[in-house]
């Protein structure tokens, strides 16, 4: 199965990173928010993103962004995913968010439409069961910057078949990336391990043990890591690192996932992080 036309769902950080991506390698995107204005973000971000790439990497074809944006259709409308072969669904981390999606999808796309999450945390069993299709369920966790990132990790849920895996890795492949195949569970295997990385950090600078610089310089300098916990923290958006430890916390009912009050207070405040410009760190915006 060829796969031509992609709905993705949800125009954020990572929607953004995967329509263009799926451009850039020749698919049709159909792209849906809940407002013109995110759609409309989107597009200068997307827009931006090839200028910048263009830049430094040898734009043999001489492609200019409109060539890509030409190809994604922008879209409140979900009626609009009738024509998807493949969605793949982005929106917020919250459950009831992300279930209420599911259910109107189902009912929207043909039959035989595979629906890939990419879910920080969420069990991707859970969200097939509120589909009349688990078979065809997948979790895509792509890294972000989605266009940079050559891995993704792959989720089969209970009930996903080898056929939709099949169909997932050969969609990856065209989008320029590997996948490795993971089992189901609450954060799969990235997010496990990181959120409660980047929650202690959060706590080591809530407790004045250390600031988020010589947190971050640590883990660059002694472990080799390209980026700290803090700035990673950033970089994901503090408010998406708060809903998937909040599911992780909700989901194994184990108290070593109870989310920092400093972690709670910066998005009660609004510092997201890059995409707000003030984290743990400021940026330009
Ligand atoms: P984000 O907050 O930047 O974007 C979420 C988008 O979903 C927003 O534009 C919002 O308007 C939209 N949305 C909300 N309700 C919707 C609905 N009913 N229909 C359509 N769109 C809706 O979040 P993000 O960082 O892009 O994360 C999106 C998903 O990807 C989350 O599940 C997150 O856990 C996961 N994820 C994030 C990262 C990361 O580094 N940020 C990495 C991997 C996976």
């Amino acid at each position: 199965m060829d796969i031509k036309t992609v709905g993705v769902v949800g125009a954020g950080v990572m929607g953004i990173g995967v329509s263009q991506t799926l451009a850039q390698n020749n698919h049709q995107v159909i792209l849906i928010d809940i407002s013109e204005n995110v759609l409309e973000h989107a597009k200068q971000e997307i827009k931006n993103n090839i200028r910048f790439q263009n830049f430094f990497t040898r734009n043999e074809k001489g492609y200019k962004p409109e060539h890509f944006l030409d190809k994604i259709k922008f879209s409140t409308n979900y009626h609009s995913l009738a024509d998807a072969e493949f969605v793949i669904e982005n929106a917020t981390e919250k459950w009831l968010i992300k279930k209420e999606i599911y259910e109107k999808i189902d009912a929207i796309c043909p039959e035989d439409t595979i629906f890939a999450a990419n879910t920080s945390a969420i069990p991707i069993t859970r969200i097939a069961s509120v589909t009349q299709r688990p078979a065809q369920v997948i979790g895509m966790h792509f890294m972000n910057p989605v266009p940079l990132k050559p891995v993704v990790e792959t989720i089969r849920g209970y009930h996903t078949s080898e056929a939709t895996i099949e169909v997932a890795k050969k969609l990856l492949a065209q989008m320029g990336k590997e996948c490795i195949l993971v089992n189901d569970s609450p954060g799969f295997v990235s997010n496990r391990v990181l959120m409660l990385t980047i929650n202690e950090a959060v706590f080591l600078v809530q407790d004045q043990v250390a600031t988020a610089e010589e947190v971050d310089r640590i883990f660059k300098t002694c472990f080799g890591h390209k980026m700290g916990p803090l700035e990673t923290a950033d970089l994901i958006g503090l408010d998406t690192i708060l809903l998937s430890i909040e599911v992780l916390y909700e989901s194994f009912n184990d108290s070593k996932y109870r989310p920092s009050p400093l972690l709670k207070k910066m998005v009660d405040a609004g510092l997201y992080g890059r995409k707000s410009g003030q984290g743990f760190y400021a940026y330009k915006t």
